[in-house]
């Protein structure tokens, strides 16, 4: 089965994570910090919090922002539930704003409208997490226009886009956000195995999200309610998690990361790759805004299901037949019986809804060579009898 995506680990890599294996330290010693200096130099932002997923980015994200009982957040329904289950461990309330049906992100028309309507009724957000859907960045210039226009905070989920670029600047840099994540899981363009990483510019939400990943715990007397007794002496000074990333994931951060280009190039010629080849089929391949350079994690087809007899079901199921490990990025979150229990029903947000009955994400991989395209290309078209 060709997998929709997969890790490309080099002896270099191995090696690196060897090293730590024999070294002093496999927790809290200096390869961690070294990793998070090169996230900061790469993305171009001031701090950046190594943590041992992007679930747990966005929880201390949430929370470094004072996301609580009783305050609202917002985010696209295309996405991972990860991003939306973030705030509700802070107690907050969700709510979700429909996409743009050309770049499958959270539509900046959309949320103006809904803000205006919050306003009215009392009832706006504290903090929006934009996601970055596929790798393609939201349009972050709105949204920070908004976001100043209507007082709430905005976290990037990054998970996708490590990599890329909006209006020639690196995404993770927080010129329009407070804080973005990034996720280093196997199937994503750098990884740590598990791993994850939240950046800002801003040196009071680096020192809270260091606190949050680590107990709550803090040895820097500056922050003590009183002296301390002793060089043993630390404070728990807040309700903290053990988020830490290992030295060992640090390492295989650091040398994945010396590849990035080279791995969102290689996205970017198997994007291009599937554009040309199935320029033919009824079926839509992936818009790019001209601001944006993505990271391409995802490659995501929606189907012209009006112009086929062909279903997107048995599309999806032919393609698996064909040994073709496609994937469906993402059921909408609010219809998961989870959210459903919360309030939400299905109807609410229907371009989401429209985009779920007609999306495929194809496989896209760097070692993935042209013979497996090929044969991606190859089945699509027998498929569609072409
Ligand atoms: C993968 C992913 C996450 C979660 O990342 P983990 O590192 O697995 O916790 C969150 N949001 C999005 C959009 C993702 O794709």
């Amino acid at each position: 089965m060709i997998p929709y995506g997969r890790q490309d680990i080099t002896q270099r890599d191995i090696d690196s994570v060897v090293d730590v294996l024999k070294s002093d330290f496999l927790t809290q010693g200096p390869t961690v910090p070294k990793f998070e200096q090169a996230i900061a130099n790469q993305v171009g932002s001031r701090h950046a919090l190594a943590v041992n997923s992007a679930t747990s980015a966005l929880h201390i994200a949430c929370l470094a922002l004072g996301l609580g009982p009783g305050d609202r957040f917002w985010t696209t329904p295309i996405t991972f539930v990860a991003s939306a289950n973030c705030g509700l461990y802070c107690g907050a309330d969700i709510d979700f704003v429909d996409i743009d049906p050309k770049t499958y992100n959270l539509c900046p028309t959309q949320l103006e409208r809904k803000l205006e309507q919050a306003e009215r009724e009392g009832r706006l957000p504290k903090i929006l997490i934009a996601v970055h859907m596929c790798g393609q960045s939201c349009d972050m210039e709105a949204i920070n226009v908004l976001s100043k226009r209507y007082g709430f905070r905005v976290i990037e989920d990054a998970s996708h886009a490590i990599g890329g670029k909006f209006k020639g600047e690196s995404i993770g840099n927080c010129r329009f956000s407070d804080i973005t994540v990034f996720s280093f899981h196997p199937v994503k363009i750098v990884t740590t195995a598990e791993g994850g990483i939240a950046t800002t510019n801003e040196p009071h939400l680096a020192a809270r999200m260091s606190l949050l990943r680590s107990h709550g715990v803090t040895r820097d007397p500056s922050l003590m309610t009183r002296s301390p007794d002793g060089p043993w002496y630390y404070q728990q000074i807040e309700l903290g998690f053990n988020y830490r990333m290992t030295e060992l994931q640090a390492a295989l951060g650091i040398s994945q990361l010396k590849r990035l280009d080279e791995f969102v190039c290689k996205r970017h010629e198997l994007a291009k790759g599937y554009d040309t080849k199935l320029s033919k089929l009824p079926l839509v391949c992936p818009w790019q805004h001209p601001d944006s350079y993505s990271g391409f994690h995802l490659y995501v087809i929606r189907l012209k299901t009006s112009e086929s007899k062909v279903s997107h079901g048995e599309v999806f199921k032919r393609l698996r037949n064909d040994g073709i490990g496609v994937q469906l990025h993402y059921i909408p979150v609010h219809t998961q019986p989870y959210y459903q229990e919360l309030g939400f029903s299905a109807g609410q947000f229907p371009e989401a809804e429209r985009y779920y009955q007609e999306a495929i994400s194809l496989p896209l991989f760097p070692t993935m060579d042209e013979a497996q395209q090929e044969h991606v290309v190859t089945s699509l078209q027998r498929i569609y009898g072409k």
